[in-house]
């Protein structure tokens, strides 16, 4: 009895002096030590496609799912994670700041593009893919120079700079892009044509305005620039319909141009569009058509063998829920903000390195595994 009470004493005694980790970790993130045990190189993938569902929290899935026979390819992945999507400056992150923590590991303020919280230029993991050799890709149902493609390539103060984002894509040799804002490249305040600037650097150009997405035809000897529209690209109720052979085409091209592998990000950028608008077939239709997507690439993945597939949100969007009322053909939405919510949000992962992935982190970590799964070492420091 006495031992028993000696015991509870210690106990009490060693909690009331040691602040719980959770209090200490919540105050400042930034001492949470990262991960930084080594992948044996044959445990590592070649290939990393991150899949990025703009707005996609756990009930934009269920939407989806319910609406969809029950079954979406998310199920497909063996890992599953949570991220805690807050930034540096706003518990509500935006899409450039979320975006930013994935491609750069570092908490930035809402709006920031690529850089930290003092403004300076972060290296992104598609700029440190291309020093390290690999090849390099985006894909968006946005436009291209929208803040989640734009936080891995470009270094600008506000995600609403797009002509000078699209000037930063002249700044990489990323192998391949495929989004809308056409507009942004050949009809610029500063009168420069960056269409005509990327075929000097070798790159094919072409657009809707010359062909069908499903009539390109494509050199695999040249770097690939498509733009889908002139400003934002329509919505999958509108007609839109080229996210999934964009992906297609992109984990083939990447594949067949660099030996070596990619970093490839595809993004769903209008689920996000979907909950703003507090729009429950707007959300449903994107959701199932980047999971559509997500199925074509994890089809990829399965057939190399040696790519990993990570697959997020940056934040949830609309403080979405599924209401009593609703069927599988009618789904009725609620929502709590026509803005972002701070809620929790899923991680999915397969393929080589993916159970780093398992567990609660920052959404700085998934930066920091994606360099652990390709093998890069030490500090991320920029070349030029
Ligand atoms: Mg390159
Ligand atoms: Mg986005
Ligand atoms: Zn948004």
């Amino acid at each position: 009895m006495n031992n028993w009470i000696l015991i509870s004493c210690l106990f009490l005694l060693q909690t009331a002096c040691t602040p719980t980790p959770n209090a200490s970790l919540a105050k400042n993130p930034a001492t949470a030590p990262p991960v930084i045990e080594e992948l044996a190189p044959a445990a590592r993938p070649r290939n990393v496609i991150l899949l990025i569902g703009d707005g996609m929290g756990l009930t934009q899935i269920s939407a989806g799912l319910y609406s969809n026979g029950d079954h979406l390819n998310l199920e497909r992945f063996p890992v599953i994670g949570l991220h805690k999507s807050y930034s540096s400056d706003n518990l509500i992150t935006d899409s450039a700041a979320g975006a930013t923590a994935f491609s750069a590991g570092k908490k930035t303020y809402n709006g920031a593009i690529g850089v930290d919280p003092e403004g300076k230029p972060l290296y992104t993991i598609l700029e440190e893919a291309d020093d390290q050799g690999l090849a390099t890709g985006m894909v968006t149902t946005s436009t291209i120079v929208h803040a989640t493609p734009a936080a891995f390539i470009a270094h600008e103060a506000q995600r609403t700079y797009y002509e000078p984002i699209a000037r930063d894509f002249l700044d990489t040799d990323i192998d391949l892009f495929i989004g809308g804002g056409k507009k942004y490249f050949d009809r610029r305040e500063d009168g420069r044509d960056l269409l005509q600037e990327l075929r000097q650097k070798g790159y094919a150009v072409s657009s809707f305005l010359e062909t069908n997405f499903k009539d390109l035809s494509v050199d695999y000897s040249k770097k690939l620039t498509y733009l889908t529209s002139d400003s934002d690209p329509l919505s999958v109720e509108q007609g839109r319909d080229y996210l999934t052979p964009a992906s297609i085409l992109a984990c083939d091209f990447l594949d067949k141009f660099n030996s070596k592998g990619f970093f490839l990000m595809i993004e769903g950028a209008q689920i996000d569009w979907g909950g703003h608008a507090n729009n429950s077939s707007y959300i449903i239709t994107e959701m199932l058509d980047f999971d559509k997507a997500v199925g074509a690439v994890l089809d990829f993945a399965e057939k190399d063998g040696h790519t990993l597939v990570i697959v997020t949100a940056d934040h949830e969007t609309g403080g979405y829920a599924i209401n009593p009322g609703s069927t599988r053909d009618s789904i009725i939405g609620a929502f709590t903000s026509d803005y972002h919510t701070a809620t929790l949000i899923p991680v999915f992962a397969y393929g080589p390195g993916a159970q780093l992935f398992a567990g609660i982190y920052e959404n700085t970590a998934i930066y920091d595994k994606m360099r652990q799964a390709f093998g890069f070492r030490g500090m991320a420091v920029r070349k030029n």
